[in-house]
């Protein structure tokens, strides 16, 4: 049996077997249980995101595109990218599948809580944004209307590749924050205090960067005076 794969060893009964997806080969090496990737190749945390993102990227072709940032937590990246897609868990969402729930937003308790609302255009979030552009001393945006919308401002700046790359980062803080926050108030009925909010982007998006950035030589001082951009 040594060396064999059982499939071809024992073809009826693989045969009926659902998932036919796993490999088993009998040998005197020490057990080892993995996943390969559509190439052949061994289990890779980097491979496998790359696989999702390739998967998800190929189905959504032509609606939207989304670019990771390996500066910010999976998470987040994840919660943008469903956002840009109205694919978040807000009461126009809720309503599609015919859940009964207070639509208006959380935040503002007026218009309808959408994605593009709660995070870019609820005055809460507009408040929010307006004092993090101040921060970072860019032109403050006309008129923005949905998350697709600030990330495509941020990406047009005529700045440094590397610096557009952090403010993409403070990007994903800003909505990462308001939905936090908005989640602690519908399930922990807690208050929110805004100026906490803008603290936490501006310490958290800090702590992002130090943490998955090998080579950042980035200060605090400086990060928190917005003097970098
Ligand atoms: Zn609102």
């Amino acid at each position: 049996m040594e060396g064999k794969i059982l499939c071809d060893e024992f073809p009826r009964i693989f045969k009926i077997a659902k998932v036919q997806k796993a490999t088993v080969v009998i040998n005197h090496k020490e057990d080892v249980w993995g996943r390969l990737n559509y190439s052949g190749e061994a289990f890779a945390v980097k491979e496998v995101r790359k696989e999702i993102v390739e998967a998800y990227s190929s189905a959504y072709v032509g609606i939207k595109t989304y670019m990771w940032n390996n500066l910010v937590p999976i998470k987040a990246n994840v919660l943008v990218w469903r956002a840009k897609m109205g694919r978040i868990s807000t009461a126009d969402a809720l309503q599609v599948w015919r859940i009964q729930i207070n639509a208006a937003c959380k935040l503002c308790g007026f218009d309808l809580e959408s994605a593009n609302h709660l995070l870019v255009t609820c005055m809460i979030a507009k408040a929010i944004w307006w004092q993090i552009w101040v921060w970072i001393k860019v032109p403050i945006p006309q008129q923005l209307l949905s998350v697709e919308a600030v990330f495509e401002y941020i990406d047009t700046m005529k700045i440094e590749k590397g610096k557009k790359k952090l403010l993409n980062v403070i990007g994903h803080m800003v909505c990462w924050s308001i939905w936090i926050a908005r989640n602690d108030m519908v399930f922990n009925k807690k208050n929110i205090s805004w100026q906490k909010i803008i603290e936490d982007i501006k310490e958290t998006s800090f702590l992002w960067i130090k943490s998955r950035s090998k080579s950042s030589t980035l200060e605090w001082e400086e990060w928190y005076s917005g003097r970098i951009f």
